[in-house]
């Protein structure tokens, strides 16, 4: 009787560690680094841009006006973001896209500058890229997805 108990018990224990590791393991699949490891890699401009929110001064360089064939990355993690099919030329300074990579990207209510806005920032490491806003192409999603050149960095196809 006692053994039985026993493993009862052995069995009770290895079910709580083996469901431990798989919550640690969902986990890791998040991109998690300290502030400093994020300096450390990062321009000083990708730093302020991704992980303090800023934004780049609005320009036709960087992204703004590049429009070859390929995918954008997030600038932090490299997580894939932006199809260049889903790129356009919306004249605001900033470069623009009417879609994310379904799932790369996650929205979050900004209420900061005195403005209701939606922020988006990159699903895998939390890194801010950019706003979303309703005055898009209308013949695709309607949708702008306005992106600072820092927070990505293209790979041609
Ligand atoms: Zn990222």
């Amino acid at each position: 009787m006692n053994k039985l108990i026993s493993i009862c018990i052995l069995l009770l224990i290895s079910y709580q560690v083996s469901a431990q590791k798989n919550t640690i393991k969902k986990m890791t699949e998040k991109i998690k680094k300290s502030e400093s490891e994020w300096k450390s890699e990062l321009s000083t401009q990708e730093y302020y841009v991704l992980r303090e929110k800023g934004t780049d001064k609005p320009s036709q360089e960087g992204y703004t006006s590049h429009f070859e064939k390929g995918t954008y990355h997030c600038n932090a993690c490299n997580s894939q973001l932006f199809a260049s099919n889903s790129k356009f030329e919306s004249h605001c300074g900033w470069p623009s896209f009417d879609d994310a990579i379904e799932g790369t990207v996650t929205y979050i209510k900004d209420v900061t500058h005195g403005m209701i806005r939606t922020e988006i920032i990159c699903a895998s490491c939390d890194s801010h890229l950019g706003h979303i806003f309703d005055d898009g192409p209308q013949e695709t999603t309607g949708k702008r997805y306005c992106i600072n050149t820092s927070s990505i960095t293209f790979k041609k196809k």
